[in-house]
C-alpha cells in the first residue's frame, strides 16, 4: 500500500475529546506522553502528578504516534462564516481564534452597538460615524496634522490600527494607538512619531509594541505620545509604523531641521516639566525622548 497523502474524508465522525487531555482537558500537543498501558496525558499535567491520572503508574514515555495524529489535523476557525479562510492545526485552534483578524471588534462610539470583524468596523465608523481614514505602508514615514480625535489606518496587509489624539488641558494633546483586532497576545508592531512644537524643540516619542484591541472596552485609554501646545506654528506628527519590532538608532530618526542650540529658561523648565510628567504617567509601554 502506498502511503496517502493529505486526505479529506466526507463522513468521517470523531470525538474531538480523544485528542483532549484527560486531566486538564485542553488538546494534545506534543511532547505527549503516555504511561506503561498507553494512557494520554499533556506534558504539563505529567509533571505537576507525576502520577497517571487513570492507573497507578508513575513511569511515562513519549506517544510519538498520538503527536503525529495531532498535528495531522486540522479544522476550520470558528469565524469562517467571517471571512477566515484558515485550516488550523486542532491543538492551535484557541490560540488562533483569540487573535483572528475575523473575530468580533465593537464599534466604540457611545450608545452604538456594532460588532464585526475589524475590516468592517472599519467601514462602519468611516460610513456611519464618519471617522476620517488614511492608508499607509509599513516603515515609511507619514505625516499627520495634530487632529483631536480618532483616524482609521489601513494597512496593505489588511491591519487596521487606530490612532486617537485628545486634549489634555492644559497640557497639549495625548496620542493612543492600538491595532483593531481581537487579543493577540504578542505585538508584531511599532511606532515612532517625530515632531517639532516650537522652534529649538524636536521630540521623538515611540511605542515598542502596539497593543491590539477589540475595542470592546471602548477607545483606547492609554498613550504612547505627549504633544505639547505649539508655539504658533503647525505641528506634523511624522510618523512611522513599522510590522516588526526592529528600531534604528534614535539617533538616526533625528531630525535634519537645524536644532536651535539656545533656548531660553522657560522651555528648559517645560522639558522638565514633560519628563516629569511623562514619568509620573509611566505607562510601561510608553517611551519618550525629548531634544531640546
Ligand atoms: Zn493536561
Ligand atoms: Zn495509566
Ligand atoms: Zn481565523
Ligand atoms: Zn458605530
Amino acid at each position: 500500500m502506498e502511503p496517502k497523502g493529505e486526505t479529506k474524508v466526507d463522513g468521517v465522525r470523531m470525538a474531538m475529546g480523544a485528542l483532549d487531555c484527560p486531566v486538564c482537558y485542553e488538546p494534545l500537543k506534543p511532547p505527549i506522553l503516555q504511561c506503561g498501558v498507553g494512557h494520554l496525558i499533556c506534558n504539563s499535567c505529567c509533571a505537576r502528578l507525576k502520577k497517571c491520572p487513570l492507573c497507578p503508574r508513575t513511569a511515562f514515555e513519549r506517544c510519538y504516534g498520538m503527536e503525529r495524529v495531532v498535528e495531522s489535523i486540522e479544522v476550520p476557525c470558528c469565524f469562517a462564516n467571517n471571512g477566515c479562510t484558515k485550516k488550523i492545526t486542532y491543538f492551535n485552534k484557541k490560540m488562533h481564534e483569540k487573535a483572528c483578524r475575523h473575530g468580533p471588534c465593537f464599534c466604540p462610539e457611545p450608545g452604538c452597538g456594532f460588532i464585526g470583524p475589524a475590516v468592517a468596523l472599519a467601514n462602519h465608523v468611516a460610513n456611519h460615524h464618519k471617522w476620517p481614514s488614511m492608508k499607509f505602508k509599513y516603515f515609511e514615514q507619514f505625516n499627520l496634522t495634530l487632529q483631536p480625535g480618532p483616524l482609521v489606518l489601513h494597512a496593505p496587509d489588511g491591519n487596521v490600527f487606530l490612532m486617537n489624539m485628545t486634549p489634555v488641558e492644559p497640557l497639549g494633546h495625548t496620542i493612543s494607538l492600538v491595532c483593531i483586532q481581537p487579543e493577540a497576545t504578542d505585538s508584531r508592531f511599532g511606532c515612532s512619531m517625530v515632531f517639532s512644537c516650537f522652534t529649538g524643540h524636536h521630540q521623538i516619542s515611540t511605542l515598542d509594541a502596539v497593543r491590539s484591541s477589540s475595542l470592546s472596552d471602548g477607545m483606547p485609554k492609554d498613550f504612547f505620545c505627549i504633544v505639547p501646545k505649539s508655539r504658533g506654528i503647525d505641528i506634523f506628527l511624522r510618523t512611522t509604523i513599522d510590522n516588526e519590532l526592529v528600531y534604528e538608532d534614535e539617533d538616526e530618526l533625528e531630525d535634519e531641521d537645524d536644532d536651535d542650540e539656545s533656548y531660553d529658561e522657560d522651555e528648559d523648565e517645560e522639558e522638565d516639566f514633560l519628563r516629569c510628567l511623562i514619568r509620573s504617567i509611566g505607562s510601561r509601554q510608553c517611551s519618550s525622548s525629548l531634544d531640546l
